[in-house]
């Protein structure tokens, strides 16, 4: 007997039908299975080994069964529209996933979570997921996401680099692991607050813990950036904030017009930016004449052996109060990479 004819001769038997178009109509998906490595399931109606799959009950003769795999699959199947389009769905998942927590989470990740983790009530949605990697319907979806968003617990920093310094503004405390709707909550809050009491902490924060440890790991940045007067350190400071952003987003660090208001740069290792290439550092050797010199670029903590002409770059010694505050509201006075939605 092949396989395909034991499983048709489950699937009537169970459902008490005479063809299989019928016998693979009228399942419930009941609870996932999910099995951790090295553990394997039997398909109760093909015999295949699978590690994730579903128990299965049929609404009329509320037989249930374990299946994974194709088998899954066609039960599945046999309950999408007429027209339904697997692939296109999948796409429209993804952009889903993608717009709601761009690169925090990647859709597989998700939907590991969710396989492990998804109660009984939302066992049939992360069954197609299992099977198709999308669900049916855009409704499915959002259950989901709203459950996933409401329970996942993430280190706090992962999702608010600066936490410390939000408790700080809003005065209270951040527990050590939070949800994405927590994170978002806090984000709101602190987004109400005014600019002039977010921006110097969150900035204080970024500096202790990103900008000085990375300065302080090179003896020839860290004797630049003690001769930069305070208002020049705090520049830095926001434009290494902006250059992380831009790095993450794929943006520039900020719009001509703001870059407008910051001088040219000078001779000597002194530290440059460019809105569009990043923050940079120009080392004592790297001059080569001609208003030509090698970048360093902060994002890519390398020496950048193409030449850049200093003409299209901006300098930070001599900037105005006016240009640095500017970048700091850019860079520290609004939430930081969760997107609510
Ligand atoms: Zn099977």
């Amino acid at each position: 007997m092949s396989k395909q004819d034991v499983i048709v001769r489950n699937l009537t038997a169970l459902t008490h039908s005479r063809t299989f178009e019928t016998s693979v109509k009228g399942w419930k998906v009941k609870n996932i299975i999910s099995l951790p490595k090295r553990e394997m399931q039997a398909c109760e109606l093909c015999g295949t080994r699978f590690r994730e799959g579903a128990r299965i009950q049929h609404a009329k003769t509320a037989a249930t069964v374990l299946v994974g795999g194709t088998c899954l699959e066609t039960i599945l199947r046999s309950q999408f529209p007429p027209k339904f389009e697997v692939s296109e769905y999948r796409e429209r998942t993804f952009a889903v996933l993608r717009k709601a927590y761009g690169n925090l989470i990647d859709p597989g990740n998700w939907t590991r979570w969710l396989v492990e983790h998804a109660p009984k009530r939302l066992a049939q949605p992360v069954a197609e997921l299992i099977s198709f990697g999308t669900v049916l319907s855009d409704k499915e979806l959002k259950a989901l996401i709203r459950f996933h968003d409401s329970k996942r617990l993430f280190r706090r920093t992962a999702l608010l680099p600066g936490a410390q310094a939000l408790a700080k503004v809003l005065g209270r405390q951040i527990p050590p692991f939070i949800t994405l709707d927590q994170a978002r909550k806090i984000e709101t809050a602190f987004a109400s607050k005014p600019a002039r009491v977010q921006v110097p902490v969150v900035a204080r924060d970024y500096a202790m813990r990103v900008l000085q440890p990375a300065v302080s790991s090179d003896p020839e940045l860290r004797r630049l950036y003690g001769s930069l007067t305070p208002l020049e350190q705090r520049a830095l400071n926001g434009l290494a904030a902006l250059d992380e952003r831009a790095a993450l987003d794929g943006t520039p660090l900020c719009s001509a017009e703001v870059a407008a208001l910051w001088p040219a740069p000078r001779d000597g290792p002194m530290f440059v930016w460019n809105p569009k290439i990043g923050l940079g550092f120009v080392g004592l050797d790297d001059h080569l004449g001609n208003d030509k010199a090698y970048v360093w670029l902060w994002r890519s903590a390398r020496y950048q052996k193409c030449v850049y002409s200093m003409q299209y770059w901006l300098g930070i010694v001599g900037c105005s109060e006016i240009g640095v505050q500017t970048i700091e509201e850019d860079a520290f006075g609004r939430a930081e990479r969760i997107r609510a939605d």
